[in-house]
């Protein structure tokens, strides 16, 4: 069930969280972690709007703002012995999110209960919402 575990992350402290309860996991025979950031189309657009900077520039700023964010959890998850692999995809979170989780044929997956938004009245984030109704394996929900 831990073999190959799918970590959503949005960078948010939440996620954080999530990523610490995956190391844990080690000692439960996880072997592999899928890191996955899905740059929000809806967002993306939104700055196309009023930035200077034409799409190819915007992309690739963007692409490595993301490795950046990405890359110590990678080589903190490899220095802990785990095999891991980075998959940054743009469109719906949620949609990528349980696209991937079928693509790369998961065990489970450990998400944030919130987000980078983490609205005090909210019960679940819309994304984990989602999610947790629409996957196929077993979700963590990692609570903040
Ligand atoms: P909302 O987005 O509905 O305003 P929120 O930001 O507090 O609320 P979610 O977005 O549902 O909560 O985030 C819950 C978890 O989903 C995060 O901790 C993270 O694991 C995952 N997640 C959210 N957005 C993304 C994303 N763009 N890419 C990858 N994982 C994500
Ligand atoms: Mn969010």
């Amino acid at each position: 069930m831990f073999k190959k575990i799918l970590y959503p992350t949005d960078f948010s402290d939440v996620a954080q969280k999530a990523l610490d309860f995956i190391k844990e996991l080690k000692n439960a025979g996880a072997e592999e972690v899928v890191i996955l950031h899905v740059i929000d189309k809806r967002f993306f657009d939104a700055i196309a709007w009023y930035t200077t900077k034409d799409l190819p520039e915007m992309k690739r700023d963007l692409l490595k703002e993301v490795t950046s964010e990405i890359e110590p959890i990678e080589k903190e998850l490899k220095d802990l012995g785990f095999k891991v692999k980075v998959r940054i995809e743009t469109g719906d979170p949620f949609t990528e999110i349980l696209r991937v989780e079928r693509e790369e044929n998961v065990s489970s997956m450990a998400i944030g209960s919130h987000g980078v938004s983490n609205i005090e009245e909210m019960f679940l984030g819309s994304v984990s919402e989602k999610v947790i109704r629409k996957a196929k394996k077993p979700v963590h929900v990692i609570k903040r």
